[in-house]
């Protein structure tokens, strides 16, 4: 999956095309956009995008769109990583469709939510947190 700057752009592009104007003219629709980007992973399996906004992205992208303020005036607006009907149907007519799941642990054969990073990059839940070395 490629995640450079013309994923994003690609990305944004169909945002403002199905989307933009009602996220300028109804505080709603930018409530929901901010909901659909925050903690959700975007692919686009045709061109191999994949694309996924911080909450200070998220909020960043809808002042963006509506020309004021800034990325602070929509930062946790709403809760994260719900996707509303429209904006599924807006962005899989361009090619997007979604995973809302999140990260699962690394163990083999564990499905638990992730919930800790570790320095060496591996992701896992609660059970599976690896011994913290102790000097
Ligand atoms: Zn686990």
């Amino acid at each position: 999956m490629e995640m450079g700057p013309e994923a994003y752009t690609f990305f944004e592009q169909t945002v403002k095309e199905y989307l933009g104007e009602e996220i300028r003219s109804d505080e709603q629709a930018a409530r929901d956009l901010w909901s659909a980007l925050a903690n959700i992973t975007w692919y686009h399996l045709e061109k191999r995008y994949e694309v996924g906004y911080t909450f200070r992205a998220a909020g960043h992208l809808i002042a963006e769109i509506r020309g004021e303020g800034s990325y602070i005036d929509w930062y946790l607006c709403a809760d994260a990583a719900i996707v509303s009907d429209k904006i599924a149907r807006a962005m899989k007519k361009a090619g997007w469709i979604y995973d809302d799941v999140g990260e699962i642990c690394d163990v083999p054969g564990c499905i638990e939510k992730a919930q800790f990073y570790t320095r060496e990059g591996r992701i896992t839940c609660p059970g599976h947190e690896p011994e913290r070395k102790r000097s």
